[in-house]
């Protein structure tokens, strides 16, 4: 019997972290050179030729975490499927002291697994980020990686892999802010970097937002406004529960009912004001909060 078998658990968990860290170390760079501004390739030029070494190992960071991810997949199975070293030399040894599978094997019996086959584009982006980590660690990568690329690497991963579940799986991992007592400002940064790069609407899907009536959300401005990771927090959007409508943000995951007052601002006069319980009044037209 091979001993010490791990639990999916613990590939799930890594590749979480793995993840964040990407999306953290990319934030972190790409504020640098001036987050909130557009993406263009040549006017940064000079700063992503000098900062490439952060980007490689951004991009290995990511692919660990893909890696990692599918063994946990795998694993859901039986963590034996995970070894490549043959059964008939397991003997009775421990589970880290036998070889695991390569990425490209990990796909394989993913994908078989899972009855999914990738798309000519998928696996061709799939196996281009595996070979330039590779190439990475040999210490031979002469290409410039730009910080869109890394996001196209992961937009694929999540969508195509992960699947709409990943914001759920990750929030565990998601760091309390103690400036602001906030738990969500790790997600605003990875809306940032996913709005800025694969734009809104992969955004939108990526969180499971089906509709473009989008508001801004009280309690995520009411945080990014002391922080300044972004002006526009509009994820929000309404729902209907028990016959009632409530306005609700994927981020936070907080609900907003429908107030019957009325804006104190006298250019506005708008009924859109929501509440939740000991938050306060918010007018989505104004963006503010009232006084009570
Ligand atoms: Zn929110
Ligand atoms: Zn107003």
């Amino acid at each position: 019997m091979v001993k010490g078998l791990p639990s999916n658990k613990i590939f799930q968990d890594l590749s979480i972290k793995f993840l964040l860290l990407s999306f953290d170390q990319l934030y972190q760079i790409d504020e640098q050179q001036g987050l909130h501004l557009e993406y263009h390739d040549d006017e940064n030029y000079d700063f992503w030729t000098e900062n490439q070494e952060s980007i490689y190992s951004i991009l290995i960071i990511l692919f660990q975490s893909i890696e990692n991810f599918l063994k946990k997949e795998i694993c859901l199975e039986s963590p034996l499927l995970i070894l490549s070293t043959p059964p008939s030399k397991w003997k009775n040894k421990h589970f880290n002291d036998l070889l695991i599978y390569g990425f490209d094997d990990l796909l394989k019996i993913y994908s078989e697994l899972r009855n999914v086959e990738f798309d000519e584009a998928i696996k061709a982006a799939l196996s281009k980020i595996k070979s330039t980590r590779n190439t990475i660690v040999h210490g031979v990568y002469k290409d410039l990686i730009f910080p869109k690329e890394i996001i196209t690497f992961t937009n694929i991963f999540l969508k195509e892999i992960w699947g709409c579940q990943w914001l759920k799986d990750i929030r565990p991992f998601i760091p309390y802010e103690w400036e602001t007592c906030s738990e969500t400002i790790m997600i605003w940064k990875i809306v940032c970097i996913l709005e800025k790069y694969p734009g809104k609407n992969k955004t939108c899907f990526l969180l499971g937002v089906k509709t473009q009536d989008l508001y801004i959300c009280p309690m995520c401005h009411y945080y990014n406004e002391k922080l300044l990771i972004t002006n526009e927090c509009d994820y929000s959007y309404f729902i209907r529960k028990n016959g009632k409508k409530y306005l609700f943000c994927p981020i936070c995951e907080n609900s907003y009912v429908l107030s019957n007052k009325k804006c104190q601002n006298s250019d506005c006069n708008d009924k859109l004001i929501y509440s939740k319980d000991d938050f306060g009044y918010f007018c989505l037209n104004c963006e503010v909060f009232l006084d009570d």
